[in-house]
């Protein structure tokens, strides 16, 4: 039985690394930086899709690969956005690369986020830190098959203002409809949002119908596993509750093991899990 709501079928060689090339560089926020991949393949270029949730393994020769998520639009397949935070060896190797480099670029990988099962239901996401860009693909893909009367929140949190991602992105989703809310652990004289966690905000907003209410979230795990505890006790069913999970990963293809949890390899069978599927292991203690 699928972990995940929505399957992601896979057909490609898993192995093969494609060449791509660096067309854009955003610098985010300090350590992160968001890039504009081209298959150099013209082919690829106009065939290759992913679905929101989805990772790739970006490999840079003589450091290594590292699994990153894919952060763009769903909706443009002509360049692959990942969003990259310096965190070791091959994340540093990439993020030093300027535009014109190339590096090799394996998948899509993994599940997906359940965007078909938002259609005619409220959705809250709730991201911390740089949790927002596996989500970003999905509020993109949102807003766009948005009806009138669904209400779209997303609920962001980060240590502080300046490190908040996206930061110049927040006020286009409002305008299409976003109900975009801010929150830090610790402000600076000029911030306007809030302050403190990402549950205490999902503990208060207003939630029309919480039966139908669908709860995507993904960052750190404990963030996560209390987002869920707030979720289940505002009502809100584990059947609609999704989250992204992360563990060092190798191979992408289920052989190595690294990423095993539980029974589940996250490379194959995650990143994206539905709660119901994942709740006897979250109570496993370091899992
Ligand atoms: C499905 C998936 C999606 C990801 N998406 C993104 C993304 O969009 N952007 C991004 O910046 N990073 C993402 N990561 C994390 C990224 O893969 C790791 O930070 C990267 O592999 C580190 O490789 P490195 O060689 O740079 O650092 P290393 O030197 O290998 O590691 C640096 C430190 O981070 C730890 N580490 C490595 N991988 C992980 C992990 N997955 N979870 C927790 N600790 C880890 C190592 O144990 C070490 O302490 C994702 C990971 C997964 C599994």
């Amino acid at each position: 039985m699928s972990v995940t709501s929505e399957s992601c079928v896979q057909n490609f060689d898993p192995w093969l690394s494609h060449p791509v090339r660096i067309a854009g560089i955003t610098r985010e926020i300090p350590g992160v930086c968001t890039l504009n991949l081209q298959f150099e393949d013209s082919r690829l270029a106009s065939t290759w899709s992913f679905r929101p949730g989805q990772f790739t393994m970006l490999y840079v020769p003589g450091a290594g690969e590292a699994a990153i998520s894919i952060s763009g639009d769903p909706g443009v397949s002509s360049v692959i956005t990942q969003t990259i935070r310096d965190a070791g060896n091959v994340t540093r190797s990439i993020t030093g690369l300027g535009e014109g480099a190339v590096i090799g670029l394996r998948g899509p990988f993994g599940s997906c986020w359940p965007v078909e099962m938002c259609r005619g239901r409220d959705v809250v996401l709730i991201a911390g830190g740089i949790g927002l860009a596996p989500l970003r693909p999905v509020i993109l893909q949102l807003l766009r098959q948005r009806d009138q009367d669904q209400e779209l929140t997303l609920i962001v949190g980060a240590r502080e203002p300046s490190l908040l991602l996206y930061p110049d992105q927040y006020d286009a989703w409002r305008r299409q409809g976003l109900n975009v809310i801010q929150t830090v652990d610790r402000a600076d004289d000029s911030w306007t949002g809030g302050i403190g966690v990402v549950t205490a905000v999902l503990d208060r907003i207003g939630l029309r119908n919480a039966a139908e209410t669908v709860v995507m979230t993904c960052g750190p795990e404990v963030m996560m596993t209390y987002a869920i505890k707030t979720a289940l006790s505002r009502g809100i069913p584990r059947e609609l509750l999704f989250l992204s999970m992360e563990r060092n990963m190798n191979c992408a293809v289920a052989l190595c093991g690294h990423c095993q949890f539980g029974p589940h390899f996250l490379c194959r069978e995650g990143p994206v899990f539905s709660y119901r599927h994942l709740r006897p292991l979250m109570r496993i203690d370091d899992l």
